[in-house]
């Protein structure tokens, strides 16, 4: 069903084949969405998937756990399943924005939520990401909450706490109910300016897929932000240890804030695994997360921020046995 509110062209879709077959941009908790529409950041013509039926539910299987795209974030940090398998997972989505935003927010809209950039969201002002720019002018201009790991033409961070929560699990995305795709193939190599995703119009993501959980996985996740609440963080870091007694089995570090995708730090990885855990290992590890660090003049102070961030979520979830619920 279509209609025309004010300037806006709103199909209202109950299915998957509706909202695929439309034209528009899909609108889900739309808290990012109806802010780019003030901002004249979004062309007018949405496709509502709120009414869309069967793409909240949080499914386990023999191979891991489906949760529907719709789901929101509240009920991900709340599921006490998932905060006892995904913790890494449970937790961002438990901390993340406000509580109110969390609410509405969903799974798909956090992976596809667009950057936070000044210079994106004005509307007067080019930018190589809307279209309108060759040269982004945030690098020679103000860049102050920008890159530390400069890695293509927009430097700008990804927003996205929980890609970097599922880049830890190698978690996958359904596209219209088919095809999947890895969340770091969802964000792309951060090469192509011109968007936050690899998504192309049309495709819509129906669910994601995480593989079956690591038992007593030991998890953490820090954010650096410059205040207390409803905030994007300066530097996130997701930590995952799977421990073998006090030996590092296995772990698995994302980070956000940083770079116009989401990453993971696996040369952190390599320097803890097999590793007997203490201050001084887990010290060298955080260290090594500068080694590709290459800041821009304004985003420096950011570096030390890397080497504390992933040193306190290492000893966070060294220090955490009991998953993914926050004691508050
Ligand atoms: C004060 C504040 C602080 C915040 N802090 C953080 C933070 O620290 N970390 C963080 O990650 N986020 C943060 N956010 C952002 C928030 O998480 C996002 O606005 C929200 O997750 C977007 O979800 P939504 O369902 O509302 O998406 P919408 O606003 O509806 O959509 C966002 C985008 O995703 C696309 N989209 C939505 N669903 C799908 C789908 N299924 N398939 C394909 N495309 C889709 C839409 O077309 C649109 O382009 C913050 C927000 C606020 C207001
Ligand atoms: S290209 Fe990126 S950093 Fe540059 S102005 Fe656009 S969104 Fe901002």
């Amino acid at each position: 069903m279509s209609d025309v509110q004010g300037h806006i062209m709103y199909t209202f879709a109950t299915s998957v084949q509706d909202a695929i077959a439309a034209t528009g941009e899909f609108r889900a908790g739309g808290t990012d969405l109806q802010e780019r529409l003030r901002s004249r950041n979004a062309n007018g013509s949405l496709i509502d998937i709120f009414g869309v039926e069967g793409l909240d539910d949080i499914t386990y299987a023999d191979d891991g756990v489906t949760i529907g795209a719709m789901t929101t974030l509240s009920t991900v940090g709340d599921h006490q399943q998932l905060q006892r398998d995904y913790p890494a997972l449970t937790l961002p989505a438990q901390t993340l924005a406000t509580p109110q935003t969390r609410h509405v927010a969903t799974m798909g809209g956090v992976l596809c939520q667009r950057t936070r950039c000044a210079y994106y969201r004005h509307p007067e002002l080019g930018c190589p990401k809307k279209g309108n720019a060759d040269v982004c002018p945030s690098r020679q201009g103000d860049h102050h909450l920008g890159v530390v790991f400069d890695i293509g033409p927009c430097v700008y961070p990804h927003p996205s706490s929980i890609g970097c929560a599922l880049l830890t699990y190698d978690a996958t995305v359904q596209i219209n109910g088919a095809q999947t795709l890895s969340v770091a193939d969802l964000f792309g190599s951060g090469k192509d300016a011109r968007s936050d995703h690899t998504l192309k119009p049309g495709q819509m993501i129906t669910a994601i897929q995480l593989p079956v959980a690591t038992q007593h996985e030991r998890a953490s996740y820090v954010r650096q932000m410059s205040r207390a609440w409803a905030e994007w963080p300066l530097v996130e870091v997701v930590v995952r240890l799977i421990m073998d007694n006090n030996t590092i089995k296995d772990a698995k570090v994302g980070i956000g804030g940083v770079a116009n995708i989401p990453l993971r730090l696996t040369e952190v990885e390599q320097a803890l695994i097999g590793t007997e855990a203490s201050e001084e290992s887990l010290s060298r590890a955080a260290k090594v997360a500068t080694e590709r660090c290459t800041p821009l003049p304004g985003t420096e102070y950011k570096v030390p921020m890397v080497v504390a961030g992933v040193l306190e979520a290492l000893e966070q979830a060294l220090a955490n046995e009991s998953g993914g619920q926050l004691e508050l």
